[in-house]
């Protein structure tokens, strides 16, 4: 019988491309995963990764496409130019970047640069996020909003910021903002533009719901609000307030929720231009979600919308507002970061060794001359096992198996029965998931046969260095082999990292209906078999953590050229050194340490000569070296 054929269009379907990939990335007809930073370029992951290891690179890597980063840019700012147009609406659009989404300077320079037809501006939560939005290059209109609490010296930076003739707005987070903002500006001769975040009582939806309603951390109310703008009046300064502001939380799953959002914002902001405060721009901060699993549905890991309908129903709903209040329609804003940038980072891992239920035939074979009954009754659940009596079987098996481990704690079974009855068990479990493979339908209580059956890929990577979020809010980012595809995957698979950490695993994955408790993946032979981890662009890359001492990973930035691909930079990974080091320890202590130790074992003959040195020059490259298996 010859093997049924696959196309590649199998292959994407199966892991799900064509639905969360938004254009970025497909599966090619020579059975390739290629992205696609913009229409009508091109390039293999795998040829890239594989360039990458022939010149002598390591991995996990992350492949950074900066011109995904520039057609997001484009694509949300011509979102809204379509809006505006179709709605007739009379403010502008003028997008921010919250640069806390990542930091990272190739993507802020980027975003700026791609941004700058568009104005587009950044968002600083923090003195140090100010700093390096000071420094970028943007145009002169674009916003420099900065939000979160502030001291002093943010203040100040902020202030200093407009000097320097930047459109720096201060939002307000909490009433007594104001006092030390009017102080600051009166020492230093500056007029300050405000923005005023308010505390919706709409709530986003998903994993971030907290962040909007009554009981959210950042925002004043309505009666602060209508403080403020009787202080500034008082100080005839009311022109300074220039922004309103709200925010209800990252990853909107429902477009609904943000329908409401802005609806309550605007009349916040229609109230206050019609009682003369004379603002100008209407915020509606971020929440615009990326659709990690494709369902295009509320579920935490997806969003019922797309781009284009978020940015109609924002246009839409505060133009309806506006027309019915008859007050300007202001420029919107919008604090969009998860979306500019989760599409243009894939983390690519190699699988390096493979951990399954191994079957050992000769224990299966071989009896002790004295076996317990508990084993013989194994047995015989194994042979009987056919079609008919498979969930009778299965429930008989693992009530055994507790019977088993209970006999052995008590000392009635011998570590030989007890090492044959959990091989019988599992040859039952592989005996049953080939039995029952064809069936129609699958009785719930073996649904998690899959996952007691899967193999464990070993990846050298450390999921919270990589992919906190997996570990933290259990994001769910797609997964997918980035070599073999020509061939069908046979097996199925969990991964786990190479932390000491047994949180350090990924055992839910992206499913269109549901979540997979394993992934389809290939037979491990020892090859190079490499993984690719998608859509980490956003939040990952500040948030992760050296657990275990695994370091920042290895970067390559890549252009992608017609006809070909080049690596504009390569930024190497953390040295172990240097996390050493950020623990405290210095390099010269260590070495002293280990140098003082050799040579005592050298005067107790337990190490020779030629070995001190050896011993010495291979810690040195340990310390010196990448923190992932090499
Ligand atoms: C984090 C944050 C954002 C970014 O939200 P995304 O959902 O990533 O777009 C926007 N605005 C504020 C105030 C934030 O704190």
């Amino acid at each position: 019988m010859s093997k049924p054929r696959y196309l590649p269009t199998d292959v994407a379907e199966l892991y799900g491309v064509p639905h969360w990939s938004s254009g970025f990335f497909r599966v090619s007809e020579r059975g390739e995963v290629q992205v696609i930073p913009e229409p009508g370029l091109s390039a293999s992951l795998a040829q890239i990764v594989e360039e990458l290891v022939q010149a002598g690179e390591s991995l996990p890597v992350i492949l950074r496409f900066p011109q995904v980063l520039a057609t997001r840019v484009r694509q949300l700012n011509e979102a809204f130019r379509t809006a505006i147009t179709e709605y007739g609406y009379q403010g502008g659009y003028q997008g921010v970047f919250p640069v806390k989404v990542n930091q990272r300077r190739v993507v802020l320079e980027t975003i700026a640069s791609a941004g700058f037809p568009f104005a587009t501006g950044l968002e600083a939560g923090s003195k140090a996020e100010l700093a390096l939005c000071l420094a970028q290059d943007l145009h002169p209109d674009a916003l420099l909003c900065c939000n979160g609490f502030k001291d002093d010296g943010f203040v100040r930076l902020a202030l200093y910021g407009r000097q320097l003739g930047k459109n720096v707005v201060i939002t307000l987070e909490k009433f007594s903002e104001l006092e030390r903002v009017l102080r600051i500006a009166d020492q230093l001769g500056v007029r300050p533009v405000l923005g005023l975040r308010f505390k919706l009582h709409a709530r986003g939806s998903g994993q971030w719901e907290d962040s909007g309603g009554d009981g959210a951390k950042f925002g004043l109310n309505a009666a602060e609000m209508l403080g403020v703008v009787e202080r500034l009046k008082q100080l005839d300064l009311l022109d300074a307030l220039a922004m309103i502001h709200c925010h209800i939380g990252s990853q909107i799953t429902d477009i609904r929720k943000i329908k409401v959002a802005v609806r309550e914002a605007t009349q916040v902001y229609a109230s206050l231009a019609a009682a003369g405060v004379p603002l100008r721009y209407l915020n509606v901060g971020g929440g615009l979600g990326v659709d990690y699993d494709g369902s295009k549905t509320t579920f935490y890991a997806s969003m019922n919308y797309s781009i284009s309908e978020y940015a109609a129903d924002v246009v839409y709903t505060i133009s309806e507002v506006c027309k019915k209040a008859d007050v300007p329609e202001p420029i919107i804003v919008s604090e969009s970061g998860r979306a500019l940038t989760a599409y243009h980072a894939v983390l690519a891992i190699p699988v390096v060794d493979i951990a399954g239920p191994t079957l050992f035939q000769p224990l299966i074979r071989e009896a002790a001359p004295d076996q317990h009954q508990i084993v013989t009754d194994l047995e015989q659940l194994h042979d009987e096992l056919n079609l008919r009596n498979y969930r009778e079987v299965y429930n008989d098996a693992v009530a055994d198996k507790e019977t088993l481990h209970n006999l052995f704690d008590l000392g009635y079974l011998s570590l030989y029965d007890r090492a044959r009855g959990e091989a019988l068990y599992g040859a039952i479990l592989q005996k049953l998931a080939k039995l029952i493979q064809g069936l129609p339908y699958v009785p719930d209580e073996l649904e998690d046969l899959e996952k007691v059956l899967a193999d464990k890929y070993i990846c050298n990577f450390s999921v919270f260095q990589s992919i906190p979020d997996t570990w933290a809010i259990q994001t769910l980012f797609p997964i997918m082999p980035l070599s073999r595809l020509q061939q069908w995957p046979t097996r199925q698979g969990i991964l786990v990292d190479i932390t000491c950490d047994s949180d350090g695993k990924i055992d839910k994955f992206i499913d269109l209906r549901d979540v997979r408790n394993t992934l389809p993946l290939h037979e491990y032979d020892g090859r190079p078999y490499y993984l690719g981890i998608f859509l980490t662009g956003a939040y990952q890359d500040v948030l992760g953590s050296a657990h275990n001492l695994f370091g920042r990973v290895n970067e390559a930035h890549i252009e992608v050229l017609p006809g070909g691909h080049r690596v504009n930079l390569f930024v190497r990974g953390q040295k172990a050194r240097k996390l050493i080091e950020n623990m405290g320890y210095e390099e010269k202590m260590l070495k002293a340490s280990l140098r003082a130790q050799a040579s005592s074992a050298l005067k107790r003959e337990k190490l020779a000569e030629h070995q001190v040195a050896e011993l010495l020059e291979t810690y040195m490259d340990e310390l010196l070296g990448y923190t992932y298996l090499e």
